[in-house]
């Protein structure tokens, strides 16, 4: 260690290796690169962006998401990285949530700034007329007694679905509430969802301030945002090489070795592997050969997502929630001429035995059925998308097998949405992760600058509940 500092006395900037280009590696290189050291990333896609990223579709050339990402309020590490990276203005924010039921009866959600979190979303909750006002108060109290409840006497067994049923709520309210803002948020069904994740869900993206609820948008297809990230980490003196798969890593005394898959290597000295858990394995020395076994333990969730072009609108929300059918949300894009929409299916293991028309009809019903003008518009185009390992599993199990940034060899980090981050498989707990390996690398390099935001501050009320 004492070396590790003297170098940083000495004031040459470190030689730091990123494998990986998704959101943690990003994320690493700009605080990395902010904090003045000599970053290079090695991707071994011909894109950046990994699991949030575009494609350019074949037969139309058009650039299309692999699936619409968003954030929410409550994920100040992201909506940081945005600020940083210079990408904030290419998302929008919505503040008023839309649900619709069936019958196409519509519940807006939405925050009143006055009172404080988490009675400013008191009013709309209680407008949420598709429930019984039973099942309003029967969820109202779950809700507190979910924000409640102690992690350390349920040592990361339960999962959500167990904890739900044990609260006494019904299968309707599980399915028109919990299921509706849970599997979006986990990508995971709550029969296999832990109960920490869930609660994390709830007391930091609802409860707790007011803020935290609202969603983030991008404007623009991802690969925008990535183009933008790019051109400020060039302006940082951080090289990005594209289509440079890393192979292995050969720890040594003073530094790193990085071997690529053409047989060439680089010296390093530290390395953060920002690789997901599945690939993880292939890199990690044998040194770390815990940490690989941990990672390889790990079990995926798949998200499936529509995209639609019509003739002509078929709505005119930015986004709806349907409640209590197999389409999950919709997203419409910003008016460029084209009515393109995306609808999203978290957690859709259910779907892998079903052929694509099959699904295509269901979610085309569901969108006649909450938008009855649909039924006169004409698809044009459709694509679907799934991805088998969208997320990692928060199930847990994995719980307990995610793994700090920091390992045994101290030059190689992790990064990942799916290292310890305390947070589900999101963007901010990609971003999370990449600051905190960076904030590692600097705190060995006798830099104490903090990277990690911390969460937005609950109201009064909430720490008077004791929800936080
Ligand atoms: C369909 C879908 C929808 C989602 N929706 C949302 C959402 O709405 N909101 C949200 O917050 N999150 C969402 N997520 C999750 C989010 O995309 C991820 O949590 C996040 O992008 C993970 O970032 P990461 O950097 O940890 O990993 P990754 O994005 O997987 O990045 C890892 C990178 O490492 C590269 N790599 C792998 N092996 C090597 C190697 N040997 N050498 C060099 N590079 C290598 C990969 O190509 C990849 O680019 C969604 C994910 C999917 C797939």
């Amino acid at each position: 260690m004492s070396a590790l500092v003297n170098s940083a006395s000495s004031r040459e900037p470190s030689r730091i290796g990123i494998v990986g280009g998704g959101l943690a590696g990003l994320a690493a290189a700009v605080a990395l690169a902010e904090s003045g050291q000599s970053v290079e990333l090695f991707e071994t896609k011909r894109r950046l962006g990994g699991r949030a990223t575009s494609y350019e579709d074949p037969q139309t050339n058009v650039l299309i998401d692999n699936c619409q990402h968003v954030a929410m309020g409550c994920c100040t590490n992201f909506l940081d990285f945005c600020n940083r990276a210079k990408i904030q203005h290419l998302l929008r924010r919505d503040s008023r949530l839309h649900f619709i039921a069936h019958g196409g009866r519509r519940n807006d959600f939405r925050g009143v700034n006055w009172l404080p979190a988490p009675l400013h979303l008191a009013p709309s909750f209680l407008q949420l007329t598709y429930l019984t006002l039973k099942e309003r108060v029967q969820i109202c109290r779950g809700l507190l007694r979910l924000s409640r409840v102690s992690l350390t006497s349920d040592p990361g067994q339960s999962t959500i679905g167990e904890w739900l049923r044990k609260d006494g709520q019904t299968e309707r309210a599980i399915r028109c509430f919990w299921e509706v803002v849970l599997v979006s948020a986990l990508a995971e069904s709550l029969d296999r969802a832990s109960l920490a994740a869930a609660r994390k869900v709830f007391v930091d993206g609802f409860l707790n301030a007011n803020a935290a609820y609202e969603v983030y948008v991008p404007t623009v297809p991802l690969q925008q945002l990535y183009d933008q990230v790019a051109s400020h980490l060039s302006t940082q003196h951080t090289s990005i090489h594209l289509s440079k798969p890393a192979t292995s890593l050969r720890p040594a005394t003073n530094e790193v070795q990085l071997v690529f898959d053409d047989g060439s290597s680089r010296a390093f000295d530290f390395v953060i592997v920002a690789v997901p858990w599945r690939r993880v394995a292939d890199i990690l020395p044998p040194e770390l050969s815990k940490v690989s076994n941990a990672a390889t333990s790990i079990t995926s969730s798949p998200i499936t997502s529509l995209h639609l072009w019509f003739d002509r609108s078929i709505m005119s929300l930015p986004h709806a929630v349907l409640i209590d059918r197999l389409s999950q949300w919709i997203f419409a894009a910003p008016a460029t001429g084209v009515y393109y929409y995306q609808v999203v299916i978290s957690a859709s293991r259910d779907l892998a035995g079903r052929n694509r028309e099959s699904v295509l009809d269901e979610v085309l019903q569901d969108l006649c059925e909450t938008w009855p003008d649909a039924k006169q518009a004409e698809l044009i185009e459709w694509r679907m998308i799934t991805e088998q390992h969208a997320v990692f599993s928060v199930t847990p199990e994995t719980e307990r097998q995610r793994p700090p940034q920091q390992t045994d060899c101290p030059r190689i980090l992790l990064a990942g949405d799916w290292t310890q981050t305390d947070w589900p498989a999101t963007m901010e707990g990609a971003v999370r992760s990449g600051y905190l390996a960076a904030e590692a690398i600097l705190s060995q390099l006798g830099i104490d600058k903090p990277q990690v935001v911390p969460a937005l501050e609950p109201s009064w009320l909430a720490r008077w509940l004791r929800l936080t």
